[in-house]
Parts: C-alpha cells; sequence; structure tokens
C-alpha cells in the first residue's frame, strides 16, 4: 500500500470521527430534550422496554463487520452516558448546588457571618437545665469573645425515660441568655408544629441528626426566615443530606447551614465516626457553609481538639461542641462536655494552632 493511499484512508477515517462525533452530540441533545419532557411530565427517566427495541433495532439491521454483541456493546455505553446526562441536568437544578449558584453562602448569626472564609463557632450545654446553668457558660463564652450559644430545650433522646428537656420553659432561658450577654442562641426543634412558636426565642432553628429526613419538619423550617443548622442524618449519605437541606431552601429559606456531626460505623472507639472527608465534598458540591460538632461525633473529651484543628484545616466554616459548668451533673451527654476551665483550654489551643484566626 503506498503512502498516499494511507494518507488517504487516514484522511477519511478523521472524517468519520468528525461525523461520529457530530452524530453523537446531536443525538445527546435530543436525549436531553427527551429528558425536559420526561421532566415536565413525571416520566421515569431510564425506559427499559425502549433501551430493547433500540437493540433489537440494531439487531436486525446490522450488516457487520462488527459482531451484533460488540456494537450492542457500544450503543448500551451510548443509552448510559445519554441517561447520566439528563441526571446531570436534574442534578444542576438542585438549589443548593454550586452548580446552581457558585459564590458561597454567608448565613449571618447577629453579625457572626458563618461561611465568610473565618471559623466561627458554637458553644453551650447539651441540654438547657436551668437559668444559672445556662448563663454560667454563656458568660464564660462571652469572655472568650464568642458569640454564638447552644442548648437543647426539646431533647430527642435514645430512650423515653431518659431527660427530655425543658421545653418552652428552656426556649425562656435561653432568650433571657441572649438578650443579658447579647448572644445569638441556637436550639434544636423537633416538631413542625413548634417552629413558628420558636422565632420569637432563638436565632437559629436547629434540626437534629434524628430528624434530617423529618420532611415536615425540613418544610415547615424551610417557610420562615430564620437561620437553620441542619444536621447529617446518623446513617445518612451525603447525597441524603443535601437533599434534606434542599428540602427547607426549596420552601424559600436559603439560610442553612449544614454540619456534620459524625455517621454511625461499625467503630465503637468513638461515639460516631466524624466523616472528615464530608467537608470538602460538601463545601465543593454545595454552597452552603458547613461546620462540625465535634462533641456528638467523637464522644471524647480528648478528642474535641484534634478533631476541631483536623475539621479547620480541611475547610470547615466553625465547630460546635458542648460546654457545662458541671459535666459530671450534666442530665444529658454528661460524659463528653467540657467544663469552664478545658473549654477555656480548647479555645486558647485553637488559637495558637497557627492556621486558625478566632
Ligand atoms: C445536639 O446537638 O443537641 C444533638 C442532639 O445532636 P445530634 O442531633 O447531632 O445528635
Ligand atoms: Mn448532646
Amino acid at each position: 500500500m503506498s503512502n498516499v493511499e494511507l494518507d488517504s484512508l487516514r484522511a477519511q477515517l478523521e472524517d468519520v470521527n468528525l461525523k461520529l462525533l457530530s452524530l453523537l452530540n446531536e443525538r445527546a441533545q435530543i436525549v436531553k430534550d427527551i429528558g425536559k419532557v420526561k421532566e415536565v411530565s413525571g416520566v421515569n427517566r431510564f425506559d427499559p422496554v425502549r433501551e430493547r427495541y433500540m437493540l433489537d433495532r440494531i439487531a436486525e439491521l446490522n450488516e457487520g463487520p462488527f459482531e451484533t454483541s460488540t456494537l450492542q456493546h457500544i450503543f448500551k455505553e451510548i443509552f448510559k452516558a445519554s441517561l447520566e446526562l439528563q441526571e446531570d441536568d436534574h442534578r444542576k437544578a438542585l438549589l443548593v448546588s454550586r452548580k446552581k449558584k457558585p459564590e458561597n453562602t454567608i448565613v449571618n448569626l447577629k453579625g457572626e457571618l458563618i461561611g465568610d472564609g473565618n471559623p466561627h463557632f458554637i458553644f453551650g450545654p447539651c441540654s438547657v437545665e436551668s437559668y444559672e446553668q445556662t448563663a454560667k457558660v454563656a458568660e464564660a463564652v462571652k469572655k472568650q469573645g464568642l458569640k454564638l450559644l447552644r442548648g437543647g430545650a426539646f431533647k430527642p433522646r435514645t430512650s423515653p425515660y431518659d431527660f427530655q428537656g425543658l421545653g418552652l420553659e428552656g426556649l425562656k432561658i435561653l432568650k433571657r441568655v441572649a438578650t443579658e450577654y447579647d448572644m445569638a442562641v441556637i436550639s434544636e426543634i423537633v416538631n413542625p408544629a413548634d417552629i413558628e412558636m420558636a422565632l420569637d426565642y432563638i436565632d437559629v432553628i436547629q434540626i437534629g441528626a434524628r430528624n434530617m429526613q423529618n420532611f415536615e419538619l425540613l418544610k415547615a423550617a424551610g417557610s420562615v426566615n430564620k437561620p437553620v443548622l441542619l444536621k447529617r442524618g446518623i446513617a445518612a449519605t451525603i447525597e441524603e443530606f443535601i437533599n434534606a437541606a434542599e428540602y427547607i431552601i426549596s420552601k424559600g429559606n436559603g439560610q442553612i447551614i449544614l454540619c456534620e456531626r459524625g455517621i454511625r460505623t461499625y467503630e465503637r472507639a468513638t461515639r460516631n465516626t466524624l466523616d472528615i472527608s464530608a467537608v470538602p465534598i460538601l463545601k465543593k458540591e454545595t454552597h452552603l457553609p458547613v461546620m462540625v460538632d465535634v462533641t456528638h461525633s467523637t464522644g471524647r473529651r480528648d478528642l474535641l481538639l484534634p478533631a476541631a484543628k483536623a475539621a479547620l484545616a480541611i475547610g470547615a466554616d466553625g465547630i460546635m461542641a458542648e460546654v457545662h459548668p458541671d459535666p459530671a451533673v450534666a442530665l444529658s451527654d454528661s460524659a463528653q462536655q467540657m467544663n469552664i476551665d478545658e473549654f477555656n483550654n480548647f479555645i486558647s489551643e485553637l488559637r495558637s494552632s497557627s492556621s486558625v484566626r478566632v
């Protein structure tokens, strides 16, 4: 075969490649259009009957030299890529996604800008037990120049016989402390019917791990104008976590802070397994700020500091941890809360670690 002949065949091949390229993209465009029609009419994207029909047609009309099985394999790959194209379009539509909004969402909690690139801190007791107990923690937190106070009033406990929280009385204590110390307070709400009532008492609605897929609660929190801190479910995938946030934003409330608090695994050395890589993944996939709860993830006082350093190093927008004036007699989570001295030490250690501006 002469060189001239080879060059000519190669040129023909190039030509066919370009035709294939253009045909594949033409096909992709039609697939996208079909995806839009299906989305509007609520029809499933994957249609096995239609796929079978197309593969049978290819078998019927194939005249070689490719084997039918080879062609069917190639076409199945094209079908799969097309389906992914439709799914990508769908994912792009998520309101919490970076694709939808490239810039970071900043949630303003009484002047504390969560998501502004600086680390922020939420400290406070697991449960609000009394005015004195809560005020003692508030005073210590305030003394460190910090502004965000947490405290549970409605406690989702594993056992129905454990302390369930002070309820409305707890919210009233938080409000009083917030006013006296000029702080923003965050507390968990467990009942959709309590969301409206909570607006008068707290600055951030916390939705706890056990309620991450309480869709009525998510919708209720999404329908009000109040920041929400959404915790990752005990056994929730990142995709489920993101969709839970989508429930909130889809109702109009975009002031959402995501909080990684550890997930359940086979490991028993810690209370939960802190999924540290969830932080950069959530930051990449969504535009929402991401905090890490080092208390409920580790369940161990000796791990609070290293876990907090790791969280900030990997890009978390803040840390949540529990502080109680006398953890030994705390009505919940007594094993893992810091006392005031330990809290002061925790903060100064974090401040002296090079990368942290607190
Ligand atoms: C809490 O922060 O008070 C709490 C109960 O945490 P979680 O929902 O993450 O278990
Ligand atoms: Mn707790």
